[in-house]
């Protein structure tokens, strides 16, 4: 579905380079390739073994990063940023990577998650004389970091991430040296690769292909990768670790031709499809998916329900972003701009509509009555995955519990809303086994869907998710 109408966004997606002449380059094209993540804001900050700058802005990739700005924008390893914002506000100060000068040194942070302490740690740090620049999560491990008694910043580092609690994917940039590390549940996908003698590392491995690097392998949780002129060095600062990564990756966020943890995103999505037509066989006459990432669902669906599949929806691609407003009347409005029925696909005919989620129930609405406007029959909505009844607390925004029509409102209900002739979601199991092909639940975070969270929440991020 269309992120910025649906209300269902992540909220960031990191790149970084090291060891590579054209690492600010580098760094945009990655970036770009990541732009789905977070079009809010975006920045890099490269090093050229001496010092550190940074360029940064609100606005997409190529709204920042000029040709002119890129010329001057000169180093052998960087790390960039794109984001949504969402917990922590909008604003130029939130807009990362964020970069910290010392006596000793600086520092650039770039954040991929959320942390569920970063209330409690604030507090703490406060109290002990920290003055926050910003009122991203983010800044919280440039606070541990120094106020940690080690000699060595591989083991300051190793310290202040031992105290966060949440999902994170950090990249870390000194003069010298870059750092990664992954939360210990894995929440967030990873990944390394090689281009020649340089490392790269991204949020998606699509950001490895538009740049021509070799995928490595994913980063492990609670793994911190340190790589500097010595080479590449792997340490695990977290033991009890247990991989718990987002499945809303697969079913919506990321992009089908990325792979998560050796499986690819369009695969997993169509094998959601075929499994949604064993689940919910419907007597049909042609399937469309909501573009663009319910395609490969629909595709999915049609191939084991035998029913074609038909463009029955388009977007418009060249909608700006200036029509997407955070308030319900643009957000409908934008879905009016940014999609159109096909009248002569869907006219006399009976619809299966895949999309992947429902979040508030209008964006599925109004997509309801523009096929049946264009004359479909029958609309029957089959969804990609479970009814989302819990908020996120690791990175997505996925709205108040208020907001999402599914917790409190049964299939029926929601059915009866949208207007459609039926409604059907995949099981959580059914979802889970369309991913990994085994059985159980093991290895996912499936906490908007259950309410089961793989880390404890604090009261204070509860609070402020469930006021917001
Ligand atoms: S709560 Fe949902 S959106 Fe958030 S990390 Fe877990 S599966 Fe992903």
């Amino acid at each position: 579905m269309l992120a910025e109408i649906k209300g269902l966004n992540e909220e960031c997606g990191v790149f970084g380079v090291w060891g590579h002449p054209d690492s600010a380059q580098l760094t945009y094209y990655g970036l770009h390739s990541l732009q789905h993540r977070g079009q809010e804001g975006t920045g890099i900050v490269v090093s050229n073994g001496e010092k550190l700058r940074v360029v940064k802005g609100e606005g997409l990739v190529s709204e920042i990063f000029t040709p002119k700005v890129m010329e001057e924008l000169k180093g052998t390893s960087a790390i960039g940023h794109v984001r949504y914002a969402t917990a922590g506000g909008a604003g130029y100060e939130n807009v990362q990577p964020l970069l910290f000068h010392s006596q000793t040194g600086s520092l650039a942070l770039a954040h991929n998650g959320n942390l569920v302490n970063a209330n409690f740690l604030k507090h703490q740090l406060e109290a002990q004389g920290s003055i926050f620049q910003t009122s991203s999560d983010t800044e919280v491990l440039a606070h541990l970091i120094r106020r940690s008694g080690f000699p060595e910043l591989k083991d300051q580092v190793k310290n202040a991430l031992s105290m966060l609690k949440g999902a994170y994917a950090y990249l870390i940039l000194t003069e010298n040296e870059l750092m990664v590390a992954l939360d210990p549940h894995g929440l967030r996908p990873l990944s390394l690769a090689c281009l020649g003698d340089a490392y790269v590392v991204a949020s998606e491995t699509c950001a490895f292909d538009v740049i021509g690097a070799e995928f490595i392998r994913d980063i492990r949780p609670g793994e911190l990768l340190i790589i500097n002129k010595d080479g590449i060095t792997s340490e695990q600062f977290a033991f009890n670790s247990t991989k718990s990564i987002c499945a809303m990756e697969y079913v919506y966020f990321s992009r089908p031709d990325s792979n998560i943890q050796g499986i690819n995103v369009h695969t997993a999505r169509k094998n959601m499809g075929k499994r949604l037509a064993v689940e919910a066989p419907i007597e049909a006459d042609v399937v469309t998916g909501v573009p663009d990432s319910s395609i490969s669902a629909a595709i999915g669906y049609a191939e084991v329900s035998g029913i074609p599949y038909e463009m029955g929806l388009i977007k418009n691609k060249y909608v700006g972003r200036t029509f997407i407003q955070p308030t319900q009347t643009l957000r409908e409005q934008g879905v009016k701009m940014k999609l159109s029925a096909v009248r002569g696909v869907v006219e006399g005919k009976r619809v299966v509509m895949v999309d992947d989620s429902i979040v508030r129930g209008t964006t599925s609405k109004r997509i309801v009555s523009l096929l049946k406007e264009a004359g479909a029959t029958e609309v029957h909505v089959v969804i990609s995955s479970p009814p989302i009844k819990n908020p996120c607390f690791y990175g997505i925004d996925t709205s108040s519990k208020e907001e999402l029509i599914a917790s409190d409102k049964s299939v029926e209900d929601i059915r009866e809303l949208i207007g459609a002739d039926s409604l059907t979601f995949l099981s959580t199991e059914g979802m889970v086994e369309a991913i990994v092909k085994t059985e159980g639940t093991d290895g996912f975070c499936l906490g908007c869907f259950t309410g089961n969270y793989p880390t404890e929440i604090y009261p204070d991020t509860l609070q402020y998710y469930y006021q917001k």
